[in-house]
């Protein structure tokens, strides 16, 4: 289905949110995909976990179609990713990301860094881009540094404005690559509190992470991938508290 074509209430008002199918990524003879098949519904935190290189990074990516997949199906929002004929930038304007990296710019302020987006891809007049932002900073707790230049704020700050500024953007599904790995543990809690803010709040998001008590705590579904292929697929009471594969098993023993 193309986006645009119909009305926007009308795509994806049942089914999945977000829905993978028999999805393959190959790096020239290197296959780091090896069919994935995943169903996201509306409003469910999946925390996908796994070894380094098994893939997890390469699955995020061809959700909102940074790499684009050798094979399989992507549909977000009802909307086919991978159909060619799919306006990929509308679609790619519900999908919020969250990187390891910020990638805040650095000679803007953290309000700046929140409305240029919008008024670039968006179109929003400057009054409505700042309420926006304003907003959006308020609920990651950060209005005071609405003025503030990024390096001055901590990283885990330096992180709730990216995921604010993602936020002001208006997205549907939030997608979130270990976002909290390059912080000092100190900070990391105040990350992970905003994406349980925004859980709780119904988001539909799918979130590669190492905190296994936050997967523990606030997934819906944990998804464990190795080398390339999803092993387990369930609750994390589940795939956490009592793992099937010994794969699974043998990434869990070493995290502790
Ligand atoms: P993870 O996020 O689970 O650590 P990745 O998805 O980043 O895993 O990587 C999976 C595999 O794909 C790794 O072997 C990695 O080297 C390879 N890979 C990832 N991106 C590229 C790329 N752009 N070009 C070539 N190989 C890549
Ligand atoms: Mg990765």
């Amino acid at each position: 289905m193309t986006v645009g074509a119909s009305s926007p209430e009308s795509v994806g008002a049942s089914g999945p949110e977000i829905e993978v199918r028999g999805l393959r990524k190959s790096f020239g003879a290197h296959e780091v995909l090896k069919g994935i098949d995943l169903e996201i519904g509306r409003g469910e935190v999946v925390c996908v976990i796994g070894p380094s290189g098994s893939g997890k990074s390469t699955l995020l990516r061809c959700v909102n179609l940074l790499e684009e997949p050798t094979k399989g199906q992507v549909f977000v929002g009802g909307a086919e990713l991978t159909d060619p004929d799919v306006d990929i930038d509308a679609v790619r304007r519900r999908i919020g990301m969250v990187f390891q990296q910020f990638n805040l710019f650095p000679h803007l302020t953290v309000t700046e860094n929140l409305t240029l987006p919008q008024r670039r891809v968006l179109k929003r007049d400057k009054a409505k881009a700042a309420k926006v932002a304003a907003e959006n900073l308020e609920r990651v707790g950060l209005a005071e540094k609405a003025d503030a230049y990024p390096a001055s704020l901590s990283g885990g700050q330096q992180q709730r404005v990216a995921i604010a500024r993602s936020l002001s953007m208006g997205p549907e599904v939030m997608l979130f690559d270990e976002p909290t790995s390059a912080l000092d543990p100190e900070l990391v809690g105040d990350v992970l509190a905003v994406m349980r803010m925004l859980a709780r709040e119904g988001m539909t998001m799918m979130v590669v992470t190492h905190e296994m008590t936050f997967a523990r705590e606030v997934a819906d579904r944990v998804v464990f991938m190795d080398d390339g292929v999803i092993v387990e697929d369930g609750t994390p009471a589940r795939v956490i508290g009592s793992p099937s594969h010994e794969r699974t098993r043998h990434f869990l023993s070493r995290l502790l």
